[in-house]
């Protein structure tokens, strides 16, 4: 039955035109790597530092895949490669650096943020007290301006960027300006754009942020799975935070399959993956704006972009389902100063990764548009 549903998955996921923008398609030496029998390995601590016998290959594979994480990212910040996913690695930022009770700071989920960086529905909202910061009125961009000044009045611990939902440029100098003038840490989640920092299509928070988090799986294209770097003055705490503070074994075969995934990323061909991701994605919004349709930030300088439904008239859900119907695959969003709820926002998030590893070029993207406007503004 299981084997059944796995066969009748990969057929979907072949069939589909997926424009999920945190989604991707691994590579089969991923996916090897994954089922090796590094799963079947207990390896509570770090290298040179376990609680079981039999690491020593173990130890190995930790130390190298760390040294890779570091090449991909031009970095010499501590790094842990143990994060069970990305939520797990705010989490332990948060118990590592924070008290329960403390300030900080982090984008609103309708404006682009993601749930781990404070919304009352999760433990980090519960635990801690979360101040958010938004997107401008009318241009739909981070405003710096509030960020500030909403540092310096509620003088925040931290102050966390990076969002799931947010198509420009993200100025992460500045914001490290303005957590330090006020003494707080700025972690920079890059979860959704590491492989355009990786690869220097998007200005990197390295030198200048406490602490970065990523996955692996979004436009790194590894397995499900989180890297967290910092500088060496914080690695024991967030060592501690992960492994025992939230973390009982690390997954080792998906760690040998983050190693996999960031060998592939050192390879050239992966920053043409990535300049072609954005191609996509900006031929795409831009084709759908000609076709009448409404962008949010009137448009996209990495991985993604939102549609504004409200001028078509139909909600989040109704656009989801249509677009499903027809074979692409796409999720409902909350779009900035939504007022519908969360369960069916005014928007759909559209991301290039997936469609990008499949092999669609910048000349596919006209037919696709159509497609999708057509679909979206037929009652
Ligand atoms: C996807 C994402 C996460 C969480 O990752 P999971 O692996 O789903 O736990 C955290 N932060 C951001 C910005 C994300 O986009």
């Amino acid at each position: 039955m299981i084997n059944e549903l796995i066969e009748q998955e990969k057929i979907r996921q072949n069939k589909a035109i997926n424009l999920i923008a945190s989604e991707n398609y691994a590579s089969e030496a991923v996916k090897t790597a994954l089922s090796s029998s590094f799963t079947d390995k207990y390896a509570e601590g770090y290298p040179g530092k376990r609680y079981y016998a039999g690491n020593k290959i173990v130890d190995e594979l930790e130390s190298e895949v760390k040294s890779l994480a570091q090449k991909v990212f031009h970095t010499d910040y501590h790094v842990n490669v143990q994060a069970y996913s990305g939520s797990i690695a705010n989490l332990a930022v948060y118990y590592a650096l924070l008290q329960p009770g403390d300030t900080f700071m982090g984008l609103e989920l309708s404006h682009g943020g993601h749930l781990t960086h404070g919304h009352p529905v999760t433990l980090t909202g519960h635990l801690y007290k979360r101040i958010t910061y938004h997107v401008d009125n009318k241009t739909e961009m981070l405003d710096y301006d509030e960020i500030q000044q909403l540092a310096k009045e509620h003088k925040p611990k931290l102050i966390i960027s990076g969002a799931s939902a947010y198509s420009r440029t993200i100025d992460f100098e500045r914001i490290s300006k303005i957590a330090h003038e006020v003494g707080a840490y700025h972690l920079a989640d890059i979860s959704h754009i590491s492989g355009l920092v990786a690869t220097g299509l998007h200005p990197s928070p390295f030198g200048n942020a406490d602490i970065i988090t990523t996955t692996t799986h979004k436009i790194l294209r590894g397995p499900r799975g989180a890297l967290i770097f910092c500088q060496d003055a914080l690695s024991t705490r967030i060592d501690k935070a992960i492994f025992p503070g939230l973390q009982g074994g690390p997954h080792m075969n998906t760690i040998a399959a983050i190693g996999v995934c960031l060998e592939e990323a050192l390879q050239p061909n992966y920053k043409t993956y990535c300049q072609t991701v954005i191609e996509n994605a900006s031929a795409l919004s831009e084709e759908l704006k000609e076709a009448g349709l409404k962008i949010v930030a009137n448009g996209t300088d990495n991985h993604l972009f939102m549609i504004d439904l409200r001028p078509l008239g139909i909600d989040g859900n109704t656009a989801q389902n249509k677009l499903e119907a027809a074979g692409i695959i796409v999720n409902k969003n909350t779009i900035p100063f939504d007022d519908a709820s969360p369960q069916n926002p005014s928007g759909i998030r559209i991301g290039t990764p997936a469609i990008t590893t499949r092999g669609m070029t910048p000349e596919d993207m006209p037919e696709l548009a159509a497609k999708i406007a057509t679909i979206l503004k037929t009652p």
